[in-house]
């Protein structure tokens, strides 16, 4: 089984998507939430998901940044119906309220046309506190987290023999979770932002948790693997470090903090290699054997270029140096109006203009 993580973020965000992830095993695709809106479909395809083999789906809450990427699904599905190019079905499934919502919004949204699929192509299917379904090939179990900002469902699912992965949604564990949470393998959780930037994005007005706090709980509960997102996005580039150094101080078991678009092999625990291949994703979590003979290539010939750019630089200069001389030396002879000396301004002055590039660039 694999996760893909197709956004990392919280709700309000720029710089990566909505938290919502896939679940995938032998061609078949569990997504969990859609993120915000039709930047969905730009993510799976990113991550090279085709929107239309994903036949199961789940929306944990009624909140935006879950709830409308999935809208965008409906209406791929209902319009692929009506052209004839969509066999078979999908199924979303949501606690009552976030079925009603989507039942409503579709109606009122889709074309009628489009809307007579609903119910055939797109099954909306309630689940209940407990219920378990099978989806792709796994039990899952369904439970509410007991949120008191909107209702919302998490879910346990039975990987191999005694592995489990839970989702807790995008708030922070509560005891009530504590049968599902409790000695699974993996754990998804969200950690709003580092807990000594607390003053800065108020994690606990918004019902979510540090860093510290989700690893804390984590190594109390015995988690070996915990997954964090649902995150701030203000320093993107350097989050999975900044995030993995606090969270190592609380938390001893494997912790990923994963980019948007990255998959994990949750059978292995490593950051699959797949995705590294295709430029889509920048992990420095686990690394494979292969990767690091990749590195190692990629390091000499890194290596071989900034040489080539440090003698070209030398030789530059050199050569200006060069230049220079001669020119004082013509200058001495009083040689200044020469056509030598003139030509060899027009030399210094191109060698100068690299000179200042090199600058420019923060190179000198
Ligand atoms: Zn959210």
């Amino acid at each position: 089984m694999k996760l893909t993580m197709l956004g990392t973020g919280r709700a309000v965000v720029t710089e990566c998507y909505n938290t919502c992830f896939v679940l995938h095993e032998e061609g078949r695709y569990f997504l969990v939430d859609g993120g915000g809106g039709i930047g969905l479909l730009s993510r799976l395809k990113s991550a090279g998901i085709e929107w239309n083999r994903i036949r199961d789906m789940f929306v944990t809450h009624r909140h935006m940044d879950h709830i409308m990427g999935i809208l965008w699904m409906i209406r791929m599905i209902c319009q692929a119906s009506k052209r004839g190019e969509y066999e078979g079905e999908a199924r979303i499934y949501g606690h009552e309220e976030v079925i009603q919502i989507l039942r409503e919004v579709s109606c009122m949204l889709l074309a009628e046309k489009e809307n007579r699929f609903i119910g055939k192509s797109v099954k909306l299917i309630p689940v209940k506190d407990r219920e378990e379904r099978e989806i792709i090939g796994h039990r899952v179990c369904f439970f509410d987290i007991q949120s008191t900002k909107a209702k919302q469902f998490g879910f346990t699912m039975d990987l191999r023999e005694n592995d489990r992965l839970t989702c807790c949604g995008d708030e922070p564990y509560n005891d009530s979770e504590k049968e599902y949470v409790q000695g699974s393998r993996w754990l998804l959780h969200e950690a709003f932002c580092l807990a000594r930037d607390t003053e800065c994005f108020h994690p606990y007005e918004k019902h979510h948790s540090t860093v510290k706090d989700a690893c804390e709980q984590a190594e109390k509960l015995g988690i070996r693997n915990l997954v964090l997102y649902h995150t701030e996005d203000t320093d993107m580039v350097n989050r999975k470090q900044r995030y993995t150094e606090e969270g190592k101080l609380y938390f001893s078991g494997n912790l990923y903090v994963p980019d948007d678009l990255e998959t994990i092999c949750l059978d292995t625990g490593d950051f699959d290699t797949d995705n590294l291949e295709k430029g889509e994703s920048n992990p420095d979590g686990i690394r494979t054997e292969e990767n690091r003979e990749d590195d190692a290539a990629m390091g000499e010939k890194e290596q071989q270029r900034l040489e080539a750019f440090e003698k070209m630089l030398q030789n530059i200069q050199k050569e200006h140096d060069s230049i220079q001389r001669q020119m004082e030396d013509l200058k001495d002879k009083g040689k200044t109006k020469s056509a030598t000396y003139r030509q060899l301004m027009g030399r210094k002055m191109t060698y100068q203009s690299m000179i200042s590039m090199y600058e420019v660039y923060g190179l000198l």
